[in-house]
């Protein structure tokens, strides 16, 4: 037995109610079993229920075995105080209060038919990456809905969280943490730390002194990065170094720089080598000087779209590195790294500044941004999808990548809709 399905039993009073009693021969009709609590002190709030002749308004504590309650210093605990019923699988020691009574116990163990948690244990315990996908096609589409409209909030809180983490190492400044979170997504996946590494030694007010200088944005950020350091024949390599020697002496740089040997190139498709990158990151701050700014003035996914369409230095359509000309001309930034900007760092932003001000519509706008950007294709994407899932835009894939990463792969099928509705239809 798992704690998890007792909660589960509980919830939905799915046990043999026939004659229930207490462990002490006393009579239970139970009106209400009380709301979740997910948070520290007992399983189940306001429960209601006669126990003998008194009728009680308390909480529930659930446990495998009676002596659960000990084990867990509940009867130290005066949280636990208002508990009105101890629910367990097995009474295997009787619990008392601090005045010594009997805490009223229902044992579970004769009430259920096994089968039922046989069906359970074969579900959450399926060794698929998503364990309930041979059982999904009979889980109505309102099911599956609902639990995409359950998760999508929780990451969007998740991420929020976290640019409030940023914003406050930052002095709540939201243009540098919107400048931190674009440098990171800027890296991708594989240079995702030595941008954001950059970042944070690059501060962006002394990028955004010199935002009128195309040049000056790439010398600072080249030469942070670390590029900046060869003797090499090359005449744009030699004009950014120069800038940047000035420039890094100006600003006392030296000593906070990263190195070359940081970034990683190996595996990466030539688009997406760390100097192109910081080529389009260097043309984005000179086109858009205040680029928090630019991101609360945007109502739709088409107008972030053109924002982040942004054109690199004309040296950077000719060559991948410094020095070896590339074959082809070097493509602008594509269609879905902006989709990843928009879905990673424009969204949490907006939730994180609606959630700061209180201002419920740049949620919303978030949300309806979300449902414009197209979904992302992943592994954990396309999973859901061959599951049978529909994943038609970038909502849709935040939702399943949240229920897959949150429930799935930590076996909550319990808290879980779908999990929820496949058990009960075995039950019932
Ligand atoms: S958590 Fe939900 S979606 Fe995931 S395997 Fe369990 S029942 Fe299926």
């Amino acid at each position: 037995m798992s704690e998890a399905f007792l909660h589960y039993l509980w919830q939905f009073q799915y046990f043999d109610k026939h004659e229930l009693q207490t462990t002490s021969g006393e009579p239970i009709h139970i009106f209400n079993p009380g709301t979740r609590n997910m948070n520290a002190g007992p399983d189940f709030h306001n429960a209601r229920m006669r126990i003998g002749n008194m009728e009680w308004i308390g909480s529930t504590e659930i446990h495998i075995q009676s002596s659960g309650w000990m084990e867990h210093k509940h009867d130290r605990d005066p949280a636990y105080d208002n508990v009105v019923l101890h629910v367990v699988w097995k009474n295997d020691a009787p619990v008392r209060r601090n005045d010594g009574s009997i805490l009223p116990t229902l044992e579970l163990i004769n009430r259920i038919d096994e089968k039922f948690f046989l069906d359970y244990q074969r579900l959450v315990n399926s060794p698929e990456t998503i364990p309930c996908s041979r059982f999904l096609p009979s889980v109505s589409e309102i099911k599956k809905l609902s639990m995409m409209d359950k998760v999508l909030p929780d990451r969007l809180q998740l991420k929020a969280q976290r640019i409030f983490d940023s914003l406050h190492k930052n002095y709540n400044d939201w243009e540098e943490t919107c400048y931190q979170l674009l440098a990171r997504s800027f890296g991708y996946k594989i240079n995702a730390d030595p941008f954001q590494q950059l970042a944070r030694l690059l501060p962006y007010k002394v990028l955004r002194k010199h935002a009128d200088r195309l040049l000056h944005l790439e010398a600072l950020l080249f030469g942070q990065a670390g590029f900046l350091e060869d003797d090499i024949r090359d005449e744009y390599y030699n004009l950014l170094k120069r800038e940047y020697n000035l420039l890094r002496q100006k600003y006392n740089l030296s000593d906070r720089r990263l190195n070359k040997s940081q970034w990683k190139f190996l595996r990466l498709r030539p688009a997406n080598f760390p100097t192109i990158r910081l080529a389009e990151f260097a043309a984005l701050l000179f086109y858009n000087p205040s680029m928090f700014s630019t991101i609360l003035e945007k109502e739709t996914f088409a107008e972030l779209y053109s924002t982040f369409s942004i054109k690199q230095s004309e040296y950077w359509f000719q060559h991948y590195t410094f020095v070896k000309p590339a074959k082809e001309p070097v493509s602008t930034i594509g269609r879905s790294n902006i989709s990843t900007i928009i879905i990673n760092v424009v969204v949490p932003l907006l939730v994180a500044y609606g959630k700061s001000r209180d201002e419920q519509r740049f949620i919303d706008r978030a949300i309806t941004i979300l449902h414009e950007t197209p979904a992302e294709s992943n592994a954990i994407t396309k999973l859901w999808k061959e599951s049978g899932f529909k994943c038609k835009d970038a909502f849709d894939s935040q939702a399943l990548i949240e229920l897959q990463n949150n429930y799935c792969a930590k076996k909550r099928c319990l808290d879980c809709n779908i999990g929820v509705s496949l058990i009960n239809q075995r039950y019932q």
